[in-house]
């Protein structure tokens, strides 16, 4: 196997500050937007991006975490499962009803995992609109999605894997490509 460092540190806190200026322009400033990162490692850009948009506007960001492991769809054997504890919000009263979601992931690949998202979201209320931000795009898709917000768009093959680690769970920020 061979592992290549498509970005460091540096490269990851100037893609999320981006990405940040980029949600605020995109939605005029932060009010009504909520970002929920899907489990685990979107939860924690979904965290850091609310801190970077307090920093630049003030303002405090909702944020919550979403659970999609039931919904997708070559899980089916789960369907019906217990949903209650899927979606998590900071602070928990908040709900996404006729907010604006940003969505976060940490890779986009095929897009069956975001389209399972949006069915989850949707159980949990209406939201206003559905925007989607990933540190990663590795292409493949299968579904008609398309990020809103994108922090490096990877090439790949379908044998290469992208390895994403952050400070929270890996002890370190950094994206790697590996080719099997
Ligand atoms: P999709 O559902 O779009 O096929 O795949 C996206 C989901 O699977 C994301 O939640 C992502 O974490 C994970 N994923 C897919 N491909 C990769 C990859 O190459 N590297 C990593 N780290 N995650 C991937
Ligand atoms: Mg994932």
């Amino acid at each position: 196997t061979e592992t290549h460092i498509i970005m460091d540190e540096t490269a990851i806190r100037r893609a999320l500050t981006r990405i940040a200026h980029e949600i605020l322009e995109k939605n005029k400033g932060i009010e009504g937007c909520v970002l929920i990162g899907i489990r685990t490692r979107g939860v924690h850009l979904a965290e850091r991006i609310a801190a970077k948009i307090e920093e630049i506007e003030g303002a405090k960001v909702p944020w919550g975490e979403l659970d999609v492991t039931s919904y997708r769809d070559d899980r089916s054997d789960q369907i019906g499962a217990q949903r209650e504890e899927i979606l998590k919000m900071r602070p928990e009263s908040l709900t996404i009803h006729d907010k604006r979601v940003v969505l976060f992931d940490d890779v986009l690949y095929t897009g069956r995992t975001i389209r399972a998202a949006m069915d989850a979201l949707m159980d949990c209320g209406r939201p206003q609109s559905i925007q989607l931000a990933v540190l990663a795009d590795r292409g493949h898709r299968e579904l008609p999605i398309r990020p809103d917000f994108i922090g490096k768009n990877v090439p790949t093959s379908r044998s290469e894997q992208i390895e994403v680690a952050l400070k929270e769970t890996d002890g370190q920020d950094e994206v790697r490509i590996i080719q099997q």
